[in-house]
């Protein structure tokens, strides 16, 4: 039923709220919340402390490029700065957990805003999933393949520009980013999935789907209410926190904008209403690894937002693959006496005595323990780590916000990631640009994938996986091939049971005992056997 009023609704482009007391309170609030926010903005940009905090400036944008920095020595300095008490800059302002993009983003703009910051970072190199490694000569990404807005000009462009002091260039893929192969031997098909405008994206679908044309255009218009829903959400983040909290709380929010109508559909229940036809199904959802949720769990918007930032100007790569991109916002973190250590775990938050407030961290090195003060403790290390690990319990329990969030965000689908190598160039080997999405079958995903991910792990060493991701990131970044000549990497991902691994988790990587070698090889050699299958011109 709501599904069906939710396609009348987009189709019409008609707004849900049509009471006219209603769409009243709405325009009033709107004004309200747009003057709160404009208000906002200038005071903090124009405002008498505005030159005390030049976080966007326009010194950040894009400057020409000036080539990848090789020099390991270099490089280290800023991505592999390890952890000593020396090392901790003095009067922090705050701690961040963790060094991902999340963290590495907020600590810079504290950073640019005049705040000295410390990241902490329990691995040996800095930019958790936007970490890189090298095996073997071969240099391989961790957790970008690729990234949408990034078109000179585009909001996200400047921001990552502002991060950045405008160093990192991107990379275009070609205007097809994706390419979806359905099924196996000779009937396997192929989709193509087609940047440049929304208009080219539903015409490549439409090509291959002609009875469909009304179902993908109905797909694609939800995008602009979608899109607009998550806008008025943004600007509630500026109100006050006292006022947000009752814009929530009294369900005022939901005159201003359709945000938790959207999410609460979910991408299975949205998809299944347009069309009955299984491949189109498929085709529709097919990128739901880039979030990690299966469709009977995704809320719609997370998927019509993905799809929709590639349309117009395609998608990118890092230039100089995705270490750079920690490489330059570390770099703007020291520079305003920052500072990003590794091999720093954060053990716990420490607390104060009457339990209300974090008041600092204790971090693990060897068989000594440092503790470690600011006023602000922002953890970047994931919401289960944070209040699982890194609280004390009872503290947990107390907050009933985060029990409530517990029990219906579970962890989302766990991955297998395969790196593989070969010697060989690009005009030999001929291998895309585009991202390769293989799905074995045209059954809904979530049975598919739940039904591998329910094997015992015996089982699923003889069993292929219904679906991986494959992309060669040598040839999407330019500056790869002079820097790893002749060399071709490949990075595959596919779905994951956390369980398989489990016993090994508390091990330490490389020497996590001959079984743990054999199970992750088996199920290495069968992504392997599919990379070859989709890309012959690598059999030797
Ligand atoms: C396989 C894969 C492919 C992906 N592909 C894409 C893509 O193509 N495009 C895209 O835009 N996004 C992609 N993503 C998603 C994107 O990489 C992530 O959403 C993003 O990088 C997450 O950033 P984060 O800061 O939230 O967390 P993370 O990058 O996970 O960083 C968290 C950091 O916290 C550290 N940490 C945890 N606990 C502690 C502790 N106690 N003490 C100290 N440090 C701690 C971890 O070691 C880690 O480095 C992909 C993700 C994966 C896994």
């Amino acid at each position: 039923m709501i599904v069906e009023k939710f396609l009348t609704a987009f189709v019409s482009e008609t707004p849900f709220s049509s009471g006219s007391g209603v769409a009243m309170l709405t325009g009033v609030l709107a004004v309200l919340i747009g003057v709160l926010g404009f208000r906002y903005l200038v005071k903090k940009y124009f405002g008498k402390d505005a030159s005390r905090t030049p976080i966007f400036s326009e010194k950040n944008l894009s400057k020409p490029f000036a080539g990848v920095e090789t020099d390991e020595k270099i490089r280290n300095a800023v991505l592999k700065q390890g952890f000593s008490i020396e090392k901790v800059p003095s009067d922090l302002d705050a701690i961040f957990i963790g060094s991902g993009i999340g963290s590495l983003s907020a600590a810079c703009f504290l950073a640019k805003a005049g705040k000295k910051v410390l990241v902490l970072e329990q691995h040996d190199r800095a930019g958790g999933c936007c970490h890189t490694f090298t095996e073997k000569g071969f240099e391989f990404d961790t957790g970008i393949h690729y990234v949408g807005n990034e078109g000179p000009g585009q909001p996200d462009r400047i921001l990552m520009d502002q991060l950045t002091g405008g160093r990192l260039h991107w990379d275009k893929l070609d205007d097809v980013y994706d390419v979806v192969k359905l099924g196996t031997g000779k009937d396997q098909k192929t989709f193509e999935i087609k940047s440049g405008s929304r208009q080219i994206w539903e015409n490549a679908l439409i090509e291959k789907f002609p009875d469909e044309a009304d179902a993908i255009r109905k797909f694609t218009a939800a995008y602009k209410p979608i899109h607009t829903s998550f806008f008025y959400v943004g600007m509630v983040k500026f109100l006050p926190y006292w006022l947000m909290k009752v814009v929530i709380s009294l369900g005022i929010i939901d005159w201003v904008t359709d945000y938790n109508k959207w999410n609460n559909i979910c991408v299975r229940d949205f998809i299944n209403g347009l069309t009955t036809n299984k491949d189109l199904r498929l085709v529709l959802q097919y990128l739901f690894g880039d979030y990690g949720t299966l469709p009977d769990k995704a809320s719609i918007p997370i998927l019509s937002l993905i799809h929709g930032h590639y349309w117009k100007n395609g998608a990118f790569y890092p230039r100089g693959g995705a270490s750079e991109i920690p490489f330059h916002v570390i770099q703007e973190i020291q520079k305003a006496d920052g500072a990003v250590l590794v091999r720093a775990k954060v053990q716990s938050i420490l607390l104060d005595a009457a339990e209300k407030k974090a008041i600092g961290v204790r971090v693990e090195k060897g068989s000594k323990t440092y503790d470690i003060h600011a006023p602000k403790i922002i953890s970047g290390a994931g919401f289960r780590n944070t209040f699982e690990k890194l609280l004390p319990k009872p503290v947990s329990m107390r907050l009933n916000r985060v029990q409530e969030v517990k029990t219906k965000v579970t962890p989302s689908a766990s991955a297998f990631q395969a790196f593989f190598g070969f010697n060989g160039s690009q005009e030999e080997l001929k291998l895309p640009k585009h991202n390769t999405w293989f799905y074995s079958t045209n059954e809904d995903p979530a049975i598919t994938m739940k039904s591998y991910l329910n094997m015992t792990r015996e089982e699923a060493l003889s069993a292929d996986p219904p679906f991986v991701f494959i992309a060669f990131p040598s040839t999407k970044d330019s500056t790869y091939v002079e820097r790893h000549p002749n060399k071709i990497c490949c990075t595959v991902v596919s779905v994951s049971n956390y369980d398989w691994f489990q016993e090994w988790s508390s091990s330490q990587a490389t020497k996590r005992g001959d079984e743990y070698e054999s199970v992750k090889n088996t199920m290495g050699q069968r992504l392997l056997d599919m990379v070859l299958d989709l890309f012959p011109q690598l059999q030797v």
